[in-house]
């Protein structure tokens, strides 16, 4: 059983052959995997690394024959290039993402290269795993801003990357605001950030803050970040903003007067996923706070719209409980007549 992307706005339930084994990759039974909204985006608009007809699915976990489970880094590099040497896989000239490039996790089975399996250490609940990979990214984002101890952090965007932002800043002991404009939203986040001591506000009044990351498409909220950084700031550019937005050239001017880093963030390295895991292991009761719900994966297409609109946390779609529906037997003569 797949879920398989055929075109801008078609996810098809296919049900066929599991995939055959190839050399170099481990065949992976799937027990859960995120949704996300860039594969809710995927689906109504494509993407740049997006290569068809597809099955999405970066956020996963699973099992090998032998029942080992491992959390999948999304990734495939070549481990030549000037970036794979250069300690920054992330950037591969040769990347193939899962999901993306590469048949993702909207299966009962995924074929990933033995080199992306990152083992599930003991103690982490298999749901809460497919939280390591946007925690992963998240953890990414912090080292690129240099972040330490003490400092202060704005967050736009309380949905899912917003808040494992800001759970990975704490564990960086960096001190987050995070602001996020819908009511609905922050009744949903406040107890989450409230238990890690995380401020969250729907407009900010401060400013002077040294670090700041947009964890949302809107380039009001950017502008927001550069305004309210401190000179000398250092501002995560960490999620796109829509094609169409213009930045007006008054915001880029605040960069050069306050000498501030614009640094991207783009996905995560191994390594980013392995501490996620740790932080998670560490606080599960957080974190599967972050969960909305866990679905059947028919349900998936249905729910895509909803993930766009952004008013949810992380859907996951329950393979592990998965079971080939019995077929009805009147349909089946109905076919065969
Ligand atoms: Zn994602
Ligand atoms: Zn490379």
């Amino acid at each position: 059983m797949r879920l398989v992307l055929t075109g801008l706005q078609r996810l098809r339930v296919m049900d066929d052959d599991p995939p055959a084994e190839r050399p170099g990759f481990v065949r992976l039974r799937v027990l859960y995997c995120g949704i996300c909204r860039t594969d809710a985006k995927m689906w109504k608009e494509g993407h740049r690394d997006l290569v068809l007809p597809r099955v999405p699915g970066h956020e996963f976990v699973g099992a090998d024959e032998h029942r080992n489970r491992f959390v999948v880094w999304p990734g495939d590099v070549c481990g030549r290039c000037r970036f794979c040497r250069g300690g920054r896989e992330n950037l591969c000239e040769n990347m193939r993402i899962i999901g993306f490039h590469r048949d993702g996790g909207f299966a009962r089975y995924a074929l990933v290269p033995k080199g992306s399996l990152v083992p599930l250490p003991q103690g982490v609940a298999l749901p809460l795993a497919c939280l390591a990979e946007p925690a992963g990214c998240a953890w990414h984002a912090l080292h690129r801003l240099h972040a330490r101890k003490g400092m202060r952090m704005l967050i736009y965007g309380g949905g899912t990357l917003g808040v494992l932002a800001a759970l990975v800043g704490r564990c960086w002991g960096v001190v987050p605001l995070v602001v996020e404009t819908s009511t609905g939203k922050i009744r949903k986040i406040r107890p989450i950030l409230t238990a890690a001591g995380i401020r969250c506000v729907q407009r900010p009044r401060e400013g002077g803050f040294d670090l700041a990351l947009n964890a949302c498409a809107d380039a009001e909220a950017w502008r927001q970040c550069v305004e309210r950084l401190a000179s000398g700031g250092r501002l995560c550019y960490f999620s796109g903003l829509d094609k169409s937005a213009q930045v007006p050239a008054g915001v880029l001017n605040i960069l050069h007067y306050r000498e501030i880093d614009l640094l991207g963030s783009y996905g995560l390295q191994r390594g980013d996923m392995s501490a996620a895991l740790d932080l998670i292991a560490g606080q599960a009761s957080l974190f599967e706070k972050l969960i909305e719900g866990v679905i059947s994966p028919e349900e998936a297409p249905g729910r895509l719209a909803d993930v766009l609109r952004g008013h949810s946390l992380r859907y996951l779609l329950d393979f592990a409980n998965w079971k080939r529906p019995v077929p009805d037997p009147d349909t089946e003569n109905a076919a065969a007549v």
